[in-house]
């Protein structure tokens, strides 16, 4: 049977650590680190996310600051926003939550915001720098799956990673940042042919396709190490992951629950990066 890899108390101390950093930073020189989360329109999803946010800011002892606009905002406005953010000291990491409604341009939204202040790691400067491993913030996701996996003393290198999902924020810097800890990478996406005889080739299988249960127990390698980055609302209201669980947990070595496993990290990630940003600023 597979350890169960506990994903919420993995977070709860990565919380902790940062807590504890962020003391001594006010202490030894006098910053506290800021993040502000612009919201526009009044999508449930976002604002279940924000509230997240915002809570796990009190928590750490971030000053956190919320500006939300109507759903007819506009570009201009947007942009006026968070340009004042980049100029804006008290203010280290800007998170612009997403997706914005259809009359505006995330991109270039997104690539408003000062590189060393994109906290999510969505900025073109931060995912090319991924590349050779230099960016300012790496997208959180991604980067909670490598903690979750260090944090269990998975090792990395070496091992056959496969990846179902190829999304700019999960598959595909998820794929650099496994490829970055000398794994082997493949991407499979909806037009891989012959998915679980891809699946069965990986030591270490994450599902990000967004597809409830739909990696089944014979698309695992007995002894596999297996994450679920999926989140889907069964009509019933229960959450299910893109694993089957049930089915898979008795051929994994490690397995992550939904909800519980990777999710938690998400906000633990993005307050790891605040904390940077908030050091990488003043440094300047
Ligand atoms: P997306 O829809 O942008 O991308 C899904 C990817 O999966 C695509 O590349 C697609 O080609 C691939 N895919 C879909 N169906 C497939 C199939 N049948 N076979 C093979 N590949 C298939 O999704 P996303 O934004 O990357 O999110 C994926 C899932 O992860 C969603 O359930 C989302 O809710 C969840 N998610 C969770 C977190 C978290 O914090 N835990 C963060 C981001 C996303």
């Amino acid at each position: 049977m597979a350890v169960r890899i506990d994903g919420k108390a993995v977070a709860e101390t990565v919380r902790n650590e940062v807590r504890d950093k962020t003391v001594l930073l006010d202490r030894e020189r006098g910053i506290r680190p800021g993040l502000a989360v612009v919201l526009v329109g009044d999508d449930p999803a976002s604002r279940i996310y924000v509230r997240g946010k915002k809570k796990a800011c009190e928590q750490v002892g971030f000053l956190s600051r919320e500006l939300t606009f109507s759903a007819d905002v506009s570009e201009q406005e947007l942009l006026d926003v968070v340009g004042s953010l980049n100029r804006d000291g008290d203010i280290h990491g800007i998170l612009v939550q997403l997706p914005l409604p259809g009359h505006i341009n995330s991109d270039l939204i997104v690539e408003s915001i000062d590189p060393r202040k994109d906290v999510d790691g969505f900025h073109p400067y931060n995912v090319g720098k991924l590349f050779s491993g230099t960016s300012y913030h790496m997208s959180c996701t991604p980067r909670g799956i490598i903690e979750l996996l260090d944090r269990y003393q998975v090792s990395i290198e070496g091992k056959e990673a496969v990846i179902v999902g190829r999304s700019a924020i999960v598959g595909k810097p998820l794929a650099l940042m496994l490829l970055a800890r000398h794994a082997t990478i493949t991407v499979c996406h909806t037009r891989t042919r012959d998915l679980p005889e891809v699946t069965r080739r990986a030591d270490i299988l994450v599902a990000a396709a967004g597809r409830p249960e739909m990696i089944r127990g014979d698309m695992v390698k007995e002894g596999a190490v297996v994450i679920d980055v999926g989140i889907n609302r069964a009509e019933s209201g229960k959450l299910l992951g893109d694993v089957a669980f049930a089915e898979v947990e008795p051929r994994a070595s490690y397995i992550t629950p939904v909800p519980g496993g990777v999710g938690p990290m998400t906000i633990a990630m993005l307050m790891v990066n605040t904390l940077n940003a908030a050091s990488l600023i003043e440094e300047r």
